[in-house]
């Protein structure tokens, strides 16, 4: 039996796996915002807990938004309950069990590997569009990966000088990172959301932006189109630099069927002459994604997939 944890800013996913990644149990739970102790009691009564109903000792892994720094602490800014906290090791401790962790974008990507989109793929990239912009990449069934979860932080590289050309007035937009002009300021939820005030929209939710979108209403239409300059040009420099033979992307974005149709559209516009786009696939399985990569990573503590902190 195993165990994956899909920590986010609000909810905490938990699911229990059988030995084929088929899901047994899933739930949702409060993230605790601020109480570090609060945090650890969650996850480790959520453990014990499905120990005893299930007569097992599971195994667990753990998938954060957030890196790893030098000591193993999270860096995570969206869940400060955890930021700083050496909280892989203080679960393991509690837990009397290795904790296998990873960033939640490599995780979706390791699911996706895995019976997913990108299966028998040589090497796949993976996007997130959601509150932020995750990334990953994964080779021969190998996440590429440093141990501390940073390979792959594509939302935070900065969009083009040509892109920024071709729309003069576009807000160089600050980002949770420190850095700004972010790609993930852009082409996130939350940057749909600021590209449609910038087109003269009001405060409004990615949902009812798209809506306004298919109905043909100006400000939307000018984000919309805004918006898929933005991530085909930010997709497109991805593929011309990694070359990957197929792309899939997740997140709440990541999961409309119309954004397929508009990226193979548009993105030879933005590849090198002669170069052959690859395929960008839809995910299998969506939202549920993470928390199943999470118990991946925790399936084969000896494989090369699993980044064992
Ligand atoms: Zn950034």
């Amino acid at each position: 039996m195993v165990y994956g944890f899909d920590i986010g800013g609000t909810k905490i996913a938990f699911g229990v796996f059988d030995e084929g990644f088929n899901a047994l149990e899933t739930s949702l739970h409060a993230t605790p915002v601020h109480s570090y102790d609060a945090f650890l009691a969650l996850v480790t009564g959520l453990v014990h807990q499905a120990d005893q109903r299930l007569g097992v000792r599971g195994r667990v892994g753990m998938g954060f938004p957030g890196v790893l720094d030098a000591e193993g602490r999270i860096l995570a800014p969206n869940v400060p309950a955890i930021h700083g906290r050496d909280l892989l090791g203080n679960l393991q401790a509690r837990l009397q069990r290795p904790l296998f962790g990873d960033n939640d974008a490599n995780c979706f990507l390791l699911s996706e590997y895995h019976g997913g989109a990108v299966a028998g793929s040589r090497l796949a990239l993976g996007l997130t569009l959601g509150t932020g912009v995750g990334g990953a990449l994964i080779h021969k069934g190998c996440l590429v990966n440093s141990g501390r979860g940073g390979c792959g932080e594509f939302g935070h590289g900065p969009i083009s000088a040509a892109l920024l050309a071709r729309h003069p007035g576009l807000p160089l937009f600050d980002c949770g990172c420190g850095l700004n002009a972010c790609l993930e300021t852009y082409v996130s939820g939350t940057g749909l959301a600021r590209l449609y005030r910038y087109c003269g929209g009001r405060e409004q939710t990615g949902q009812a932006i798209i809506a306004a979108w298919q109905q043909g209403e100006a400000a939307a239409v000018g984000c919309m189109e805004l918006y898929f300059d933005i991530l085909a040009s930010g997709l497109g420099a991805l593929i011309i630099q990694l070359d990957p033979d197929v792309v899939v992307l997740g997140g709440g974005l990541g999961e409309a069927a119309w954004l397929y149709d508009e990226l193979a559209m548009r993105l030879p516009a933005y590849l090198m002459t002669g170069m052959q786009a690859p395929q960008v696939r839809p995910p299998v399985f969506g939202g549920a994604g993470g928390v199943r990569g999470a118990a991946l990573l925790a399936s084969r503590p000896d494989s090369p997939f699993s980044s064992a902190v």
